[in-house]
């Protein structure tokens, strides 16, 4: 008797980590070396664990061999609270915050808790796929709105608001956004906003790179910008702090939580039926968020990510219908790849061939939801000569490629 997979589970894509991924490792089974620029993992690319991070988890180490709180740890979700308190979000306290095993974890949580079947949520095209994957697994229906690419990948507030229906219960708002790079201004979170206010969405804001930020960008949480709103921000220590494999994270709840009471029993629920997140983990974020912001040497001019950033896009840009919008933040590039000049109807496809012939593993940007087979999604975060040296490649290879 053959074990299938839950049908629950047949409209669910993740791409990220997808079939592709089968064959890099085969490849590398074979004894060639890929350059893997799927996932955005800075410690495969040389960035260190800020040093303070690293000694206070190994300084804790002995006294988190138990469970937590459900939520997380006092001192981590102090931290948290008084961390958004400074950026302006006053009225919000430790039993507003629950931590996590990275986003990810939160996200999933945060979906179930909502969603029944048949509910709709607001997701960008492109977004990342986890919203999608978990709104779906949740027997929710993902409703993508469109950003904009002519606009700098702003998201098209008039297709947004005609995708609103009364089975719309939220909007999730991903901004600087992975993979497109946009990090939205004030008054495009404004106008989500008062599009949320008006239909009683609950707004899902997801700012992980809310400090990798170039060109002097800012960034705004709706959550400051909305305190009439129920918001729940989630941010962690994945990218910013570059300790990816410690999975934490956490989820800020803020606005009138008296009408979401139902709402936050069903995710404490939740998080006590994952027990807590992983304990010596929690005891990184006070040091994290407490300590001196070295993010912030790697994106300013001269820094490493900064410098990568605008190598990649000028490279890209530099491809033969091949055209890039340049990313204001995050660790990513979303190229566009003009059909008309390169003949791919399957983008699936055309990554595997870059694989098997280059040895260079990319995403499809279908793989973001995104609607046409011409984009994919390129890391930022290899060194410059490496960067150059791959976007070459794909130039190359794009240059005799053609699909049958
Ligand atoms: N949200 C976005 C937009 C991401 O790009 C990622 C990871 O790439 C995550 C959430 C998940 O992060 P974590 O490692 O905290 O689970």
């Amino acid at each position: 008797m053959e074990f299938r997979q839950s049908s629950k589970l047949s409209e669910v894509c993740y791409e990220i980590r997808g079939p592709v991924i089968e064959h890099a490792n085969a490849l590398e089974e074979a004894g060639h070396s890929v350059l893997r620029l799927n996932t955005g993992n800075p410690a495969l690319f040389g960035f260190e664990a800020p040093e303070e991070i690293l000694q206070d988890m190994i300084r804790m180490l002995p006294q988190a061999h138990g469970y937590s709180d459900s939520r997380g740890i006092l001192p981590a979700r102090r931290a948290v609270v008084q961390h958004y308190q400074r950026r302006g979000l006053e009225d919000i306290g430790v039993d507003d915050v629950f931590l996590g095993n990275g986003v990810s974890e939160l996200v999933s949580m945060a979906v179930q808790a909502l969603v029944e079947d048949g509910d709709e949520i607001l997701i960008p095209a492109p977004d990342f796929p986890l919203w999608t994957a978990v709104t779906t697994l949740a027997g929710g229906k993902a409703v993508h709105y469109v950003c904009d690419e002519s606009a700098d990948w702003y998201p098209d507030l008039d297709d947004m608001a005609s995708k609103i229906t009364d089975r719309t219960r939220a909007v999730v708002i991903i901004s600087p956004n992975n993979p497109t790079g946009a990090v939205y201004p004030r008054e495009i979170l404004e106008g989500i906003l008062d599009l949320a206010r008006r239909h009683h969405l609950m707004v899902f804001s997801d700012e992980i790179y809310d400090k990798i930020l170039y060109d002097g960008a800012v960034h705004h949480s709706p959550a400051v910008l909305a305190p009439d709103l129920v918001c729940l921000t989630f941010s962690g220590l994945s990218k910013a702090y570059r300790v990816a494999g410690f999975r934490s994270g956490w989820v800020v709840v803020s606005g009138p939580r008296q009408h979401a009471r139902n709402y936050l029993e069903g995710l404490t629920m939740l998080a006590s039926m994952r027990l807590c997140p992983n304990t010596p983990a929690q005891f990184a974020i006070q040091a994290a968020l407490g300590g001196r912001q070295s993010i912030e040497d790697l994106v300013l001019p001269g820094g490493r990510l900064h410098e990568q950033r605008d190598r990649a896009w000028e490279k890209l840009n530099e491809i033969p219908g091949v055209s890039c919008v340049k990313p204001k933040g995050a660790l990513y590039a979303f190229p566009r790849i003009d059909l008309g000049v390169h003949r791919i109807h399957d983008d699936e496809r055309f990554v595997l061939d870059l694989l098997l012939r280059e040895k260079i593993q990319v995403v499809q940007g279908t793989g973001f939801n995104w609607p046409r087979p011409d984009h994919f999604r390129i890391l930022t975060l290899p060194h410059v000569d490496d960067l150059e040296s791959a976007i070459s490649r794909i130039g190359r290879f794009l240059g005799g490629y053609r699909q049958s």
